[in-house]
């Protein structure tokens, strides 16, 4: 029962730890004899494992208890589990409600031969307690542990260093790599970028971030106007360093744009703005890339790093449609990418072509600043109100544990468990958001809540797209401030606007294209060549294992790997993906996925 002191537990918390120590000890009796049969009793027959690193060195699900038995006892010889134990320092073992069931839920501590992890198991009932979900992950490899806490650095390299270099010095030369190469080259300095170069940074990893933008932080500064964040704060920390606590809920875009550049100097994060990474090939002899970026200056310098991390966003290249008559148009034609505000079009008339959030929130802000402003809709989309309805699905961030354990319970669920949850969310959503939902079909919307009724969140993992979170647009939309035209109604574009299938013409002075941006395998494909773009595959959307497809995890090409992903997904992720380049430097792994 670990060291907490029975007097302070109620018969409740007992009845509930020793259910779950049990569980926990018969479980270590059967991973350790590599018992399959007594590891198949111990979960549930519609049973869930997930392991983020620590048994398998993949992001890995296993569904049916038959599967996680297999994949545990097939681990076990190498990685040697033991120590499974409730871990004294996490949110202590407690019933609650998941998916609509009954669970206790409880978070443990392990030891690997190699590392240490952590985990959480749901059991269904407090006798004969079998497993519903399980989830594995590493938290450090031995002798490799976060200089954090109570391993701070010392500070004595550049403390009092009287005659020698002091930190700036030092940070300059860091940063400079003139006489060293980066062993891990970041392309791309957003939340993806940052996030993977701290962890990296804490793991002793060489690691330098080329941004083609001018400042850190620009990714979100650049972004229109009035963008604030769609999620709440407490969702949104960067790995290691919390916004604070007199910050608002939704937070701006330069607010963001401002943290990230003091996030960098706060982690020594060595990145270079300015710089555009152009090209890059894999030496398989020497296995280093050769990878060229281009300063603003235009001169060049090939770096040779050992790997490279893609995180030049999911949003990188806007793809701009082929419309009837486009060419004929003589107002202003821009991409959503482009737009920052209306301000420039007051008096005038604007077409917005998307219904995405881009569009709706550019046609928002058109219409702030005085723009006639149509949004025409080509497919059908799902619109959810950001409160209550998007932000039930970070309730869990607001039930009081920390933010790591909520991490962890975010992390928890496999393929068919993230689809039943969203469908059950959505269920709730349409009801909250029913009078927006029929004003907008009552308008002419075309709404859809997704094939298999999981809204916006499953859209966004597979497409990143085809959704808008409500900041206000739909009800502008609903009462007739902001017109809507569905696409199919329109045959072609003239040189005043667009023209109808009925003759007549809606005139614009501006029409911006929120028509969003080419997948990430493009990107591969335009700064690595086809070859590698071939072998990598997807990148993002759902892949044969219902995982995110190549992200955060080794991929089919050596010394590849892609950060992307919501703030959340970057804190979370990060972790898995630095540890896995540190047991790849450290001959643990191989670098790349084994098929
Ligand atoms: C309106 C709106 C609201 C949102 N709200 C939220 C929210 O509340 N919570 C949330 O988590 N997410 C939110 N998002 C979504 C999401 O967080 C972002 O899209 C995010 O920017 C993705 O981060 P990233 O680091 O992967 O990519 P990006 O931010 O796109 O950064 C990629 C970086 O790579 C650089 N780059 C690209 N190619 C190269 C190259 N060849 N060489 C050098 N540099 C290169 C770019 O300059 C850029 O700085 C929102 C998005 C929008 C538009």
């Amino acid at each position: 029962m670990n060291d907490i002191n029975p007097a302070i537990l109620n018969r409740e918390d007992i009845s509930v730890r020793s259910a779950v120590a049990s569980w926990l000890g018969a479980f270590e009796d059967a991973l350790g004899n590599t018992d399959t049969a007594a590891l198949a009793s111990l979960f549930e027959a519609d049973g869930h494992w997930r392991d983020l690193v620590a048994f398998t060195w993949h992001l890995s699900p296993f569904a049916g208890a038959a599967d996680i038995a297999a994949g545990l006892a097939n681990a076990q010889p190498s990685i040697k589990a033991s120590g499974f134990a409730i871990d004294p320092n996490r949110t202590p073992p407690r019933r609650a409600k998941r998916l609509g069931r009954d669970v206790i839920e409880a978070f443990f501590a392990f030891e690997t031969d190699l590392g240490r992890g952590n985990g959480v198991v749901r059991l269904l009932d407090d006798t004969n307690a079998r497993a519903w979900n399980f989830l594995t992950t590493l938290e450090e490899l031995k002798g490799h542990e976060e200089h954090l806490g109570p391993r701070r650095p010392s500070g004595e390299a550049y403390s009092r260093n009287f005659g020698g270099e002091n930190w700036l010095d030092q940070r300059n030369r860091s940063r400079a790599y003139e006489d060293r190469e980066p062993t891990v080259l970041v392309v791309g300095g957003g939340q993806a970028g940052l996030g993977i170069a701290a962890r990296l940074g804490q793991l002793d990893i060489d690691t330098l971030i080329v941004d083609r933008l001018p400042r850190i932080g620009d990714c979100w500064r650049l972004r229109y106007h009035s963008l604030a964040l769609h999620n709440e704060i407490h969702a949104n920390h960067l790995p290691y360093m919390p916004f604070p606590q007199n910050w608002p809920k939704y937070i701006p875009k330069d607010m963001l744009g401002n943290w990230f550049e003091f996030y960098a100097d706060a982690m020594s994060i060595n990145f270079w703005t300015s710089t555009e990474f152009v090209d890059g090939a894999y030496d398989d002899k020497e296995k280093c890339w050769s990878a060229t970026v281009r300063r603003s200056d235009g001169t060049e310098r090939t770096f040779r790093p050992r790997h490279v991390v893609f995180a030049n966003g999911v949003s990188g290249i806007p793809k701009v449609p082929d419309l009837p008559g486009l060419k004929e148009f003589k107002g202003d034609v821009l991409h959503s990418h482009s737009f920052t505000d209306g301000s420039g079009w007051h008096g005038k008339k604007a077409l917005v072509l998307g219904t995405g959030n881009s569009g709706h929130d550019v046609a928002q802000d058109l219409h702030s600043h005085g723009v006639e402003t149509t949004i025409i809709q080509r497919g059908s989309g799902t619109v959810v109100s950001i409160d209550p309805s998007a932000k039930m699905n970070y309730a869990m961030y607001e039930e009081g544990p920390p933010l790591e354990d909520c991490d962890f319970l975010a992390s928890m669920a496999t393929y068919p468990l993230v689809v039943h949850g969203y469908q059950l969310a959505v269920e709730r959503m349409v009801e909250l958001d029913k009078d927006i939902i029929e004003g907008l079909k009552a308008k002419g919307f075309k709404y859809d809540i997704g094939h298999d009724k999981t809204g916006h969140q499953m859209k966004y993992r597979r497409r990143g797209g085809g959704y808008y979170l409500d900041a206000g647009c739909s009800g502008l939309i609903i009462d007739g401030e902001i017109s809507l035209m569905q696409f199919d109604t329109i045959e072609t574009f003239v040189e005043d606007g667009a023209l109808l299938t009925d003759g007549t013409i809606v005139p614009a002075d501006l029409f911006v294209l929120a028509t969003g941006y080419y997948a990430q395998q493009e990107l591969v494909r335009r700064l690595l060549g086809d070859e590698i773009a071939e072998r990598v595959g997807e990148i993002w959307g759902i892949d044969t294992e219902g995982e995110m497809g190549n992200m955060w995890k080794r991929t089919a090409q050596e010394g590849l790997w892609f950060m992307a992903g919501s703030l959340a997904q970057c804190r979370i992720y990060s972790k898995y993906l630095a540890l896995q380049i540190k047991a790849v430097e450290e001959g643990i792994i191989e670098g790349q996925r084994a098929d």
